[in-house]
This record gives structure tokens, sequence and C-alpha cells, in this order.
């Protein structure tokens, strides 16, 4: 799992990770636990992540450092506080916070599947692969991931950014939209800005992406400069937006954001780092 991480000259770069190993099934008894209720994680003292051991209900994620880890939805352990899970990103490690992202996502995906969706019959977790089948039918639900597009686009050293219309968000950030069903990632990149900005792109580049399991999406971003069309926002989707010159920025995502790494490359493409805001 990805995370954004500053190094060096480079502001942000986006690196796999090579501590964390997934795995479907583990003979251990015990290991590290990731409870998660609703999109808070259960921590101990220090934000520890707790330790235990473990019994047949547990979802095993895969192992840290060898460390076997487990995930359930329910039952904090002793000693434990459930704290929502995005105030713990820069306070537990970017390991345990992207583990702990994936177990809200795999939980969430094994609590909806429970029953087949093609025949209403339970389903039961497979031993070999991560995926429930149906009793009856033999029906399988994997983990579906949504993947969406995150597009910084550029005209003449400035970047548009929007306000979203619907989540009122207090910041301007980059346009995003969900891939449907027979588009290409190129494709979805061009409706979506005209549909809600009404410009045409050219120079679409990948950036870099973002697991994003707290909504089961995948956020894949890409750069693009301005091709034609003159900024007309679609209100239903807009609360504003303009260009912006890499010194007059407005408050932009924080820094867990793939939105956030895709501004400051911009700034430090264009600009100088006093520019951007914490
Ligand atoms: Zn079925």
């Amino acid at each position: 799992m990805g995370g954004l991480l500053g190094t060096g000259h480079r502001l942000i770069v986006l690196e796999p990770s090579v501590v964390f190993v997934p795995a479907i099934m583990s003979t251990a008894v015990a290991g590290r636990l990731y409870v998660v209720i609703g999109q808070a994680l259960c921590v101990g003292d220090g934000h520890a992540i707790p330790s235990g051991a473990i019994s047949s209900d547990w979802l095993h994620l895969g192992s840290i450092d060898g460390e076997p880890c487990f995930a359930r939805g329910e039952s904090p352990p002793d000693g434990t506080t459930a704290v929502p899970l995005r105030q713990l990103y820069g306070v537990i490690s970017d390991e345990d916070f992207a583990i702990a992202a994936r177990a809200l996502g795999l939980l969430a995906w094994d609590r909806d599947h429970r029953h087949c969706g093609r025949c209403g019959a339970p389903t039961e977790r497979s031993p070999v692969e991560r995926l429930r089948a149906c009793t009856r039918c033999s029906h399988t639900a994997y983990p579906r991931l949504s993947p969406a597009v995150i597009v910084l686009v550029e005209r003449d050293g400035r970047v548009l950014l929007a306000r979203n219309a619907r989540t009122k968000s207090p910041f301007h950030s980059v346009l995003a939209g969900f891939v449907e069903v027979g588009e290409s990632l190129e494709e979805c990149i061009a409706r979506e800005l005209f549909e809600e900005a009404g410009i045409a792109v050219r120079d679409i580049r990948y950036f870099g992406s973002q697991p994003w399991p707290l909504s089961s999406s995948l956020m894949i971003g890409f750069t693009a400069q301005w091709a034609g069309g003159e900024l007309v926002a679609d209100p239903t989707e807009i609360f504003e937006a303009d260009w912006f010159a890499p010194g007059e920025l407005p408050v932009v995502p924080p820094r867990l954001s793939i939105a956030r790494a895709l501004i400051d490359d911009f700034v430090h493409r264009h600009g100088t780092p006093t520019h951007i805001r914490p």
C-alpha cells in the first residue's frame, strides 16, 4: 500500500510499502489486533496497536515484519479506545495506518456480503482466496474497488482548484470523479472536466495512486494541461472554482491526500516551498 512521503529535494513521492505482506490464512493464534468500530480504530496507551489471542472469526490481513495481523469489527480489546482513523494519520506509523485502512475496507466487504447477492443464501469465507462463496449456488463475491480519477489541470502556470458543492468542503482541491462502467481513465478525465468545469485537456500524465479503503475506492492521480474552453463550473458539483498561481493558493487539503500531493508537486515545479501552507 503506497504512502505519501517527503524525501530530499523531491517534495512528494509515492512509494510502495515493502514491509507489509498481505495474506489470507494464518496458523497463528495471536498477533497484532486491528479492531475497527465504524471508522475508528481501537488503540491502547500511546496509540499503540494492541496484541493478543484471536479466534476463528478474526480476518487475517497478512504480516508486518513477520508478525501476523488480524482484524475484527466489534468488541474493543481491553484497555483500548476507539479513535477515528483519520485522526490517527501521522500519529500511528504509516504502515499501521495503511493496515488499519485495509482492515476497515475488508471488514466492510466481509460484513456486507454475508448473504449471496444472487440467491440470498448465506456465504462463507474462502480459506484460499479473499472471497466469500455462496453455500447454495457457489456465486462468489470478491472485495470490489471503485476507481476514481483525480486530475490537476494547469493553464499558463496556474492550477484549477475548486470547492465541492455537495460536501461544502472548506478546502479548494483538484477535480475528481468516479470511473463509469465501460470507460477508460482518459475518457473519464475528459468527461469529468468537461461536465464539471467546461474545459478540455491534453498531455494527460500519470502521477500516482492512493488507496482509499474508507470508501472502497482507488484514487488514480494525473496531471494535465488545459487545451480549450473557458471555466464554467457545474453548480451541482462545484461551489466555486478558479485558476490559482502557486503564490496565491487558497486553503488546500491536508497532507493525507493525493490531492495535496498533486498540489504540492505543482507548487514545487512552479513556485517555492514557502508558498505551501501547512
Ligand atoms: Zn447463491
